[in-house]
């Protein structure tokens, strides 16, 4: 297997910090897919461009802002997440059902995978590394109101926080709270603000800096 300018095309600088441990079994493993002829290197490039730069944060954003200003979306939205979505069109089929949670100003939801690290990717992309983590998965149901508070986000004794355990076939988004002070904002402007973070529910919808009330 050499390292250097493979099958793949990618530069390899040999100066750079050797593999870690993963990522050099991913890198063994998709040398011998490529060797054995049983992928190549373009649906492999397709599939790492599909995921950098057509599934991520701003679909799920786009979902949000859509919720936001259009209360007979929202209804689809929060009845069957998985056919509201679809009409996006951002993937074809995946095999997860999706569920949409909504915080509201007494209830704040939360989305983990305890068991490994379910995520509804479609919408969101791929996981960060703070969701994959034991701490997180662990805390997250034993101590959600803690772990909130690590994100910086105080959630009142009187407000309740409802923990969504993700699994294979069912991928939950939370629907955050609209921030006051977006009235009349389009459904662009509303995208742009919406964070991931704030979809997996560790965090809330901000006005940007400097727009703040
Ligand atoms: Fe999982």
């Amino acid at each position: 297997m050499s390292d250097h300018h493979g099958e793949d095309g990618l530069a390899h600088d040999p100066h750079n910090a050797p593999l870690s441990g993963p990522a050099l079994r991913v890198k063994a493993l998709e040398s011998l897919l490529l060797e054995k002829g049983l992928v190549d290197a373009r649906t492999l490039d397709e599939i790492v461009d599909t995921y950098e730069h057509k599934v991520g944060p701003r679909n799920g954003a786009r979902v949000v802002a859509r919720a936001w200003t259009d209360a007979e979306y929202k209804k689809r939205l929060l009845a069957d997440a998985t056919a509201a979505i679809a009409e996006f069109g951002y993937i074809e089929r995946w095999a997860e059902d999706m569920v949409a949670v909504e915080n509201s100003p007494t209830v704040r939801n939360m989305v983990v995978c305890t068991l490994c690290s379910c995520y509804p990717w479609p919408v969101l992309g791929l996981p960060p590394s703070w969701y994959k983590s034991d701490a997180y998965r662990a805390r997250a149901v034993l101590d959600p109101r803690g772990v909130l508070k690590e994100f910086g986000e105080t959630v009142p004794d009187d407000v309740e926080v409802r923990v969504w355990d993700s699994t294979a076939e069912l991928r939950y988004l939370v629907l955050p709270e609209r921030p006051a002070g977006t009235e009349g904002w389009s459904e662009e402007q509303l995208a742009a603000i919406v964070t991931r973070d704030s979809m997996v529910g560790v965090s809330r919808v901000n006005l940007p800096a400097g727009m703040r009330p």
